[in-house]
């Protein structure tokens, strides 16, 4: 990792990279039904950055989805290998959520929120100290 990056990823083949350039501006974690069968397990971890804050390189596959909200998710990966890589959300326009499994080091990750929590299975285990919704709560106050 150069000193110019927060942090770097890959997909499991390594066709689909990226760099954040700094740190996420929000985290979470979430338990929704799109989310368990995009991922094939209980809940996605997702890191938001600004999108011009994170280079991806690499061609990528997408599948958007509307969610129960009316917000349109497009989830991205590796066309290759299936990797998920980053989504996109309709309201949050100029954001992605980097699925945090794919970054490198993500040892500095921790949610500052869990959201779908009434979609939540029993099996799958995330923090409860942190705010939890039993869907998506509205959008933070812009900074
Ligand atoms: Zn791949
Ligand atoms: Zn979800």
């Amino acid at each position: 990792m150069s000193d110019t990056s927060f942090a770097t990823g890959h997909c499991l083949c390594g066709a689909v990279s990226f760099v954040a350039k700094t740190a996420p501006v929000m985290t979470g974690q979430c338990h929704c039904k799109d989310c368990q069968r995009a991922s094939g397990t209980g809940h996605m971890s997702l890191a938001f950055f600004k999108r011009e804050d994170v280079a991806i390189n690499g061609p990528t596959a997408s599948f958007a989805a509307t969610a129960d909200s009316g917000n349109i998710n497009t989830r991205h990966f590796c066309p290759r290998c299936g990797g998920r890589i980053y989504g996109e959300n309709s309201a949050r326009p100029g954001m992605v959520g980097i699925a945090v499994g794919a970054v490198d080091d993500n040892s500095w990750f921790k949610a500052q929120r869990v959201v779908y929590v009434k979609d939540q299975p029993a099996w799958d285990v995330t923090p409860t100290d942190v705010p939890r919704f039993d869907m998506m709560p509205p959008p933070p106050p812009k900074a």
